[in-house]
């Protein structure tokens, strides 16, 4: 609009000066370079400075004066031409003036409140102007005049609706009509440059609704959307006036809080909003003829003038929500220092971990497997890491982790090789064992090379009668999938004489069904009911009714964790026939574990 102005401007003041106007043109001619002065300031200040939502108002009034003095400024053009006598003037001052009505009908089109007011001031004088000519032709282009006009706003008008209805689809949400994650990226962004300024606290809420995948499932689409809506209701209700409310997506919702003074102030917020959210979404639904209910796990990251990245912000809300989850949902968690650190940890240990069989980090260790007759029958291998920087670290640990990001499969093929290797060396040492167990975790299970990888370890290392003293140990957690993908891997590699081992038995999935369903020779009784075992625990009832089990599927049993005589004692009498624990031997090393079998 300034550009417009400038520089045609400089041809009205040379007009002027052909017609014995030229003071007036030159006064007109600065108070348009003025008011494009202040209109640049105006749009500096928008461009370098993201402002609050009050600085925010305060500028959109001073860009309205600005608008409004610049049609003013076109008027005056309009009426300086038209009051001298040389017709030529007139011809140019209407053309400038139905110009001006049309650049800003155009420009203005986003805001409706602008173009409105802008068009009339700048055609109502033509109108005028022409009525008063007092002939037929005069009042035809008067009528003209506002024929236009209204054409003018009528385009202008249309233009704004749909720029209006695009605007909102890309930023709302389709089913709650909530903001979208688009807009919320945004907003979020703003607030955390306004928090820098105004050195204040907010907070971020992340709802994730528990097992909403299961009603959506079970009870169909329609009805996850009902409740999807109710739910942005019942948040919607709960949160203050100047929060934000937004989907992300699925069923996850975010609140964004309004500023505080200080931290504690903000948390203790943060919190009670976050538990009567909790509490609304936590009443029963009615959809249709259903009576639903619902919980959900929320994570609560606090905002500060230091938090420069959106997205970090989200990843730490997303933590302490995924925590919240863990610890058995239907919760609200705080990102604090400590989970702060723990996240920064795994990084390190997920960044050592991609280079841990690389460097030579990894080795097996070897616990023995014990029978009736304190005879050694087995050995089942457990993996080790040893890193120069973090020192030795737990399977427990880094065994999820690799999973998590995939390392496992480099690992558990090493592990798998190394574990062949063993067994074959060990079986021309003479330390032969009736079975050589090795966990294999559910990813590495499901990797579609993990069956050709075995095939080719087995050919490599084993023969046909070692390889029948394998056996793979795999978690009730394969159930998850397709029982008939499980079933079909199994069957490949139970083809080359490798056997299979339930682990942990009794904490996962366990049903009847899949054990009968699924081509395994061996249960493992999980250390934890293993520990607690003696006579008056209900976990003496478990492990009987495990091993009453086992006995009716015709599967051998072996109890994990046997650290006493009286657990030992208990499992005895019960007819479970392989121990493994502490009392026997803790996991050993490569030579240790010859010894240990040399001396038996
Ligand atoms: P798991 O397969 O249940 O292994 C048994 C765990 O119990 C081992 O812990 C072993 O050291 C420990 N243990 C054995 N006897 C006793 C006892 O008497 N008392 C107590 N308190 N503990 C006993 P570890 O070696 O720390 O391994 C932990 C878990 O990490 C394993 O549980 C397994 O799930 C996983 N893991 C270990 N090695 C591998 C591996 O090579 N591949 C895969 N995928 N996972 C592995
Ligand atoms: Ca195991
Ligand atoms: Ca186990």
């Amino acid at each position: 609009m300034i550009v417009l102005s400038v520089f045609p401007g400089l041809a009205y003041v040379l007009l002027g000066w052909l017609h014995d106007i030229h003071l007036k043109a030159i006064i007109w001619y600065l108070g348009v370079l003025v008011v494009s002065f202040y209109g640049y300031l105006i749009h500096k200040q928008y461009r370098t400075q993201s402002l609050s939502s009050t600085q925010l108002r305060v500028w959109y009034r001073h860009l309205s004066v600005f608008y409004y003095v610049f049609s003013l400024l076109w008027l005056v053009i309009f009426l300086l031409f038209i009051a001298e006598d040389e017709y030529k003037l007139h011809y140019i001052a209407i053309f400038t003036e139905i110009g001006a009505a049309v650049v800003a009908s155009v420009l203005l089109v986003p805001d409706k409140r602008l173009f409105k007011p802008t068009v009339i001031i700048l055609m109502l004088p033509l109108v005028i102007y022409f009525a008063q000519i007092g002939d037929w032709y005069g009042y035809v282009l008067s009528v003209f005049a506002c024929v236009f006009t209204w054409v003018l706003i009528y385009a202008a008008a249309s233009s704004h609706k749909l720029l209006i209805q695009t605007n909102f689809q890309a930023n709302h949400d389709f089913l709650t009509g909530l903001k979208n994650r688009y807009y919320f990226i945004g907003y979020l962004q703003t607030l955390i440059t306004t928090l820098q300024r105004s050195h204040t606290w907010s907070y971020l809420l992340l709802i994730d609704l528990d097992y909403f995948k299961t009603i959506n499932d079970s009870l169909g689409h329609d009805i996850g959307d009902h409740l999807l809506q109710e739910v942005s209701n019942r948040i919607d209700t709960q949160k203050d006036h100047d929060s934000l409310l937004a989907r992300l997506g699925g069923d996850e919702f975010v609140v964004v809080g309004m500023e505080y003074k200080d931290k504690a102030e903000c948390r203790k917020q943060a919190e009670s909003m976050a538990n009567n959210i909790l509490k609304t979404l936590k009443e029963s639904y009615k959809v249709d003829l259903h009576k639903l209910y619902i919980s959900a796990s929320i994570g609560v990251s606090l905002i500060d003038g230091k938090s420069d990245d959106a997205s970090r912000l989200i990843k730490e809300a997303d933590i302490a929500m995924y925590e919240a989850k863990d610890r058995g949902r239907d919760g609200v968690i705080v990102f604090d220092d400590e989970m702060q650190k723990r996240v920064e940890h795994n990084l390190e240990l997920e960044q050592q971990l991609y280079f841990a069989v690389e460097n030579n980090e990894l080795t097996l260790n070897y616990q023995p497997q014990m029978d009736k007759d304190e005879k050694i029958i087995g050995v089942e291998a457990l993996a080790r890491w040893n890193n120069k920087k973090l020192g030795a670290i737990s399977p427990t640990d880094f065994i999820p982790i690799a999973e998590k990001t995939g390392s496992i499969i480099e690992i558990g093929c090493f592990i798998m090789e190394t574990a062949f290797r063993t067994l074959s060396e060990w079986e021309k040492l003479g330390v032969s064992v009736d079975q050589f167990s090795i966990n294999v975790s559910m990813r590495q299970f499901f990797y579609y090379d993990f069956v050709k990888d075995v095939f080719a370890l087995c050919d490599k290392y084993l023969t046909e009668e070692t390889r029948k003293k394998v056996i793979f140990e795999v978690t009730e957690s394969i159930i998850a999938e397709d029982v008939d993908k499980v079933v079909n891997i199994m069957e490949q590699i139970k083809s080359l004489g490798i056997r299979f081992s339930m682990d942990d038995f009794g904490t996962g999935y366990s049903s009847l069904s899949y054990l009968k369903r699924l081509p395994i020779d061996e249960i493992k009784i999980d250390r934890s009911f293993v520990s607690e075992l003696n006579e008056e625990t209900t976990d003496e009832v478990m492990v009987r009714s495990i091993l009453y089990m086992a006995e009716h599927f015709n599967l051998k049993v072996v109890a994990e964790g046997v650290e006493t005589e009286e657990q030992l004692t208990i499992l005895r009498n019960r007819n479970c026939g392989l121990y493994q624990g502490y009392y026997y031997s803790a996991p050993l090393s490569y030579d240790d574990f010859v010894r240990f079998y040399k001396r038996q």
